[in-house]
């Protein structure tokens, strides 16, 4: 069988087998539902404590302030809609980014048609918000500024403890979307006075269809599931035991290698950004060479679709992702990369891979040196090329 190179990490990552092992009794076990009453079913509500526990100890947060969802999407639209619904009467003006994970973008949209006002800050070049640019949008009736920790595309790390203080001094709430943070980057949501953050299990080898918002104690948020008392009433349905086992385990694990985890990564991400600039002419690097996710390369190659460039990466068993929004069923260029100011045309050229802890240095190598023919060789089909080729040969 051909090799496979698993380079997509942002997208989701490999339940690791040991978090899949302490899952595992939840199914067949300790199935019982922890609002039961009988011992071996109101046992679990221990587990969920503990779950939780371990999580809030991760972010300097208290096991109370710990909710669990469905994943990364359920936190993000739950912190905007109930925000909106809560701080509805102080006022009806939320800030973001342009640059958010459609969970955030969508719901924005959803809210603007429920009458709130939104206004996206632009980001510079590599994806970063201008603190100027929020200060000069706050208002009167602002109530909330959701800005991401690290974008899923291009890697870039915000200033959130800067932005957290600036919320703070205004009375205003800030979320922060940490999906791509957590487990990733050191997280500490008092001295980045963060008071609502979302994260999703299934990003850092963990299960899919788990998540969880942390909710600072004070806020004042809505029920966003209606029905029975689960999540302090907040968030009605069964717990998903094994899940929750299974995030809990994965925060756990990924916080004990944090630091040698990501040296490498960000070893290896340096490497293989310097051997793609080297080597392939006419590529730029998308996002901020130092403010950037430990596992994230993401490349604009010039003359060439990201499209085809991820079918040719395919039949080589390479997994990576391209910076349009192929997901969504559109072949609109990706809007992070419109946001830092790529032409459509150069945005379509776009790649993304992202690296993980069992990713080699050897599978990195032997990824750049496939690139590099398969960029020539879909230049060497190009119309676009062939004129660039001509025009220079003129001058
Ligand atoms: C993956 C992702 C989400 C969505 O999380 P799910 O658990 O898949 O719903 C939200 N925000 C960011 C930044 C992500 O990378």
């Amino acid at each position: 069988m051909e090799r496979q190179i698993y380079l997509d990490h942002a997208a989701t990552t490999r339940t690791a087998p040991e978090v899949v092992e302490a899952m595992l009794p939840y199914f067949t076990e300790y199935y019982g539902n922890p609002s039961s009453v009988y011992g071996f079913a109101a046992s679990n509500q221990t587990v969920l404590a503990d779950s939780r526990e371990q999580i809030a100890g991760l972010l300097g947060a208290k096991r109370e302030e710990i909710y669990f969802t469905a994943g990364g999407s359920e936190a993000d639209n739950w912190a905007l809609i109930a925000t909106a619904e809560a701080y509805g009467k102080k006022g009806k003006h939320i800030i973001t980014s342009k640059i958010e994970h459609h969970a955030v973008l969508h719901t924005c949209a959803y809210l603007e048609k429920h009458g709130i006002e939104v206004t996206y800050l632009d980001v510079d070049e590599n994806g970063i918000v201008d603190l100027e640019q929020l200060k000069a949008a706050i208002r009167e009736d602002t109530i909330l500024i959701s800005i991401m920790f690290a974008n899923n595309e291009i890697g870039t790390i915000q200033p959130i403890a800067e932005i957290g203080q600036i919320a703070h001094a205004h009375g205003i709430l800030f979320h922060t979307d940490a999906v791509q943070a957590f487990g990733q980057l050191p997280i500490d949501v008092n001295t980045c006075q963060i008071d609502m953050l979302s994260a999703s299990g299934h990003k850092l080898n963990g299960p899919k269809g788990i998540g969880f918002l942390y909710i600072r104690k004070g806020v004042k948020i809505r029920s966003f599931i209606h029905g029975g008392a689960q999540e302090r009433k907040r968030r009605a349905g069964t717990e998903n035991v094994p899940g929750i086992v299974g995030i809990a385990a994965a925060a756990k694990r990924a916080a004990a290698d944090m630091q040698e985890r990501t040296d490498r990564e960000i070893r290896l991400r340096d490497h293989m950004i310097g051997r793609i600039e080297r080597e392939i002419p006419y590529c730029r690097l998308n996002g901020d060479r130092k403010k950037r996710l430990p596992n994230n390369v993401n490349f604009s190659f010039r003359f060439i679709e990201g499209e085809s460039l991820l079918i040719m990466l395919d039949m080589k068993g390479i997994c990576a992702s391209s910076g349009s929004a192929c997901t969504s069923g559109s072949l609109d260029p990706s809007h992070v990369l419109l946001a830092i100011g790529l032409p459509a045309e150069i945005a379509h050229g776009s790649l993304r891979m992202t690296l993980g802890a069992e990713t080699t240095e050897e599978e990195v190598d032997y990824v750049v040196d496939v690139l590099k023919e398969i960029v020539q060789n879909l230049r060497n089909m190009s119309p676009l090329y062939e004129d660039f080729l001509q025009k220079q040969h003129q001058e």
